[in-house]
């Protein structure tokens, strides 16, 4: 069905079709731009501006400066010998200068440049000897093009194969596509700060008309970079009010049943869990449906929640799903339920893709008749069909990869389910609005009492054999120990010997009681030595980056990182929370390899500092850009193509706000400004929330 508007149209073509883009500069233009639509190249913004306004006289100009010049072309030197470079004399009336060229075809310079002819050259000028000259002039043309050539240039993120020069000529090609697009900003926005229509600010980027332009505090750049926040709020403010329209049933505390629950404990709740079990209580009693992300540091003491959570759907005579990500984690989901749900003699039942079978049509029966109560699954519990009889409650745990698509696709699961997501990535603010601003969003910000902090050290590389002979000494008294290997550049394939490596001398020490897991294993293989740790068989588990997020071995008090310093600080963090849960006091040893950067030795220190997931995310943000925090794919936080979420925090709140407003005014988009606001969804590509103005 045909949907977008047609304005768009001239956007949306492939870049193929602009002048200058054959097979090959579109591959390397999807690679630079991610996409092989005009709007893609058009989003590919400049890093840099060169100043090519400058047009003196030679009699004025001094080594070092960027300029354009009207020459007479007087003589050609072509080179004496092999290697020399080609030179052209050329002249105004206050001096002379050289234009030099190596490796040149002697024919082109000739066709360049004619002797006798008046000529437009952009370039550096250097001084050589007693004369000046500029060495392979970024630009030549006739008089006719001064105007073209004497402009502030935008220089461009590149890629191998693609110059500077090539890219501008499709971006101007592309700019000349820019269709005139109804204005979706209120005007009394544009009026306050300042700003014009989004075709003009989209042009001035590419052809900048003052030195600022390209800033992330111009005028244009907020412009789009607000654009596009509101296109991001938009999107989730629709998303969240048809979850909120698709009516939730209020249901009713069993204050008995919560109370033998606790009494099962052999803890008391903190009152961080005790504020979020407030929230969820709220959100699940009342008619609305439930919508809720819950945060919550690795030891946080999520689980405790998630059970609270279903069973007050167990109470009310409804069914709870619990999903992790993966296999091994429904089952330690399941082992460390069973007791609770058989003590409170709630059936339950665990599913996962290794039930196959009759066996597996067994447990779907007794899902779809209601015997089972609780169901504990992996995510494909939601994906594949498998009927509930009444799901009053799913509680999604460990969210990776769990982005607004994926809960879209949710909710069209079950009509009225509630649903609590829950995620070890402390996320900072700003990122939890652009990601997750559809949802409630609960904090579980203290930990358990009694937690000793995981004692973080710095240790050289060069210091390899005491670490090891460090980790005999723990082997001995039976802890167990992660060893994590260096993260290789991008390659998996480079990741996988460095840990093959390490296991291999590990072993000659510490022989079978040492296994490797990494990312290129079967699913099936890598459970298999996960379970060998999990049962103390095996003593260091070597791994590249693949640890199970949420793997409960509180036997396992000693983590190794190597190269620590190419990890990113969130990625560590969770590194570092795989230990730290069981009595013995944990260790976590960062091994770099010098000299370290500024930022990696800041890092690295803030590791040491503090063990609060929150604050480090913050710190993570600070250090990389948003763009760069290693998961950030994962997580499911949106990737902006304007937007700096360091610059532009207040445009995102401003969006959020702005974008509730518009819903509360307008709420299926249909008035002009609706209809205009449509085109921007459609123009940033977060057009699956138009859908939800349909079925609502
Ligand atoms: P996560 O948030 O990582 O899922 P868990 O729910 O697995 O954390 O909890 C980590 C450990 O802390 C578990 O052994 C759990 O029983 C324990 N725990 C949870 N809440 C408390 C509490 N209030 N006091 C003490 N221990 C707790
Ligand atoms: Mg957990």
């Amino acid at each position: 069905m045909r949907q977008r508007p047609f304005i768009l149209d001239p956007l949306f073509r492939p870049v193929s079709l602009l002048p200058g883009v054959g097979p090959r500069n579109l591959a390397r233009l999807e690679k630079l731009t991610g996409g092989t639509k005009v709007l893609d190249v058009l989003w590919h913004l400049p890093i840099d501006l060169i100043d090519r306004r400058s047009c003196p006289k030679i009699h004025d100009v001094k080594a070092g400066q960027v300029v354009t010049l009207k020459v007479s072309v007087q003589k050609h030197f072509p080179p004496q010998k092999r290697g020399a470079p080609y030179r052209v004399w050329c002249s105004d009336e206050t001096g002379a200068l050289t234009l030099v060229f190596f490796h040149a075809r002697p024919d082109w310079v000739l066709a360049q440049l004619p002797e006798g002819q008046q000529k437009i050259v952009s370039g550096k000028i250097e001084a050589f000897h007693d004369g000046l000259q500029m060495v392979h002039p970024d630009a030549i043309g006739d008089l006719a093009d001064l105007e073209r050539i004497a402009v502030y240039e935008p220089v461009y993120p590149l890629t191998e194969g693609l110059s500077n020069k090539m890219l501008r000529k499709v971006v101007e090609a592309a700019a000349e596509q820019i269709p005139t697009l109804p204005e979706w900003q209120e005007p009394s926005i544009l009026k306050r700060e300042g700003w014009t229509d989004w075709k003009t600010s989209l042009r001035h980027l590419h052809q900048p008309e003052e030195g600022q332009a390209i800033l992330p505090e111009s005028p244009d750049r907020r412009r789009l970079a607000y654009d596009e926040l509101l296109a991001n709020q938009l999107a989730l403010a629709l998303v969240r009010q048809s979850q909120r329209k698709s009516r939730g049933r209020a249901l009713d505390i069993d204050r008995t049943l919560r109370q033998k629950f606790l009494e099962l404990l052999p803890f008391t709740l903190t009152s961080a869990q005790c504020r979020v079990m407030e929230e969820i209580d709220a959100d699940m009693t009342a008619p609305l449906r439930m919508l809720r992300l819950l945060q919550g540091d690795v030891g946080s003491g999520k689980t405790v929640v998630a059970v609270m959570a279903l069973l007050n759907a167990v109470s009310n005579g409804l069914q709870g799903a619990l999903m992790a990500p993966t296999e091994i984690l429904a089952r330690q989901h399941a082992e460390t339920l069973a007791p609770w749900l058989e003590a409170l003699g709630v059936p339950f039942l665990c599913l996962t893709g290794r039930d196959k079978g009759k066996k597996r049509e067994a447990l779907l029966q007794q899902i779809v008749e209601g015997a089972a109560k609780i169901v504990i699954g992996t995510h494909s519990l939601f994906q594949e069909t498998i009927l509930f009889q009444a799901l009053g409650v799913a509680v999604i745990d460990e969210q990776h990869r769990f982005g607004v698509h994926q809960r879209l696709k949710l909710s069209e699961k079950g009509k009225g389910v509630d649903v609590l997501v829950m995620t070890a990535t402390p996320i900072p603010r700003t990122l939890t609005l652009t990601a997750y601003g559809d949802m409630e969003v609960s904090r579980l910000d203290e930990k358990p009492p009694g937690r000793k902090s995981v004692d973080t050290r710095l240790i050289a590389a060069d210091h390899l054999d005491q670490m090891i002979e460090g980790v005999r000494k723990e082997i001995e008294k039976g802890i167990q120990v992660y060893w994590v290997c260096p993260l290789v550049a991008e390659s998996e394939v480079m990741d996988l010997a460095a840990a093959e490596e390490r296991a291999a001398l590990l072993q000659q020490f510490f022989g079978d009681r040492v296994g490797l897991v990494h990312g290129q294993m079967k699913p099936e293989e890598k459970d298999a030595v996960m379970q060998r740790f999990m049962q103390g068989a095996c003593a260091v588990l070597v791994a590249t980056t693949v640890i199970e997020v949420g793997v409960n071995v509180p036997n396992a008090a000693i983590m190794v990182i190597e190269h620590a310093e190419r990890f990113g600080l969130a990625q560590l963090h969770q590194l570092r929370g795989r230990v730290g849960r069981g009595a013995a006091q944990s260790f976590c040893f960062l091994m770099y390899d010098g000299p370290l950067s500024e930022t990696a030795k800041e890092r690295l220190s803030i590791m040491r500092q503090t063990e609060d997931g929150f604050l480090i995310a913050e710190k993570d943000l600070e250090l990389r850009g948003a763009g760069d925090i290693l998961g950030t794919k994962q997580s499911g936080v949106p990737h902006f193509r304007v937007a700096d979420l360091e610059h532009h925090k207040d445009l995102l709140e401003m969006a959020r706000d702005e974008a509730r407003l518009i819903l509360h005014r307008d709420p299926k988009l249909e008035q002009e400004r609706g209809q205009n606001l449509k085109t921007l969804l459609y123009l940033f590509e977060r057009d699956q929330a138009i859908g939800l103005l349909k079925s609502g």
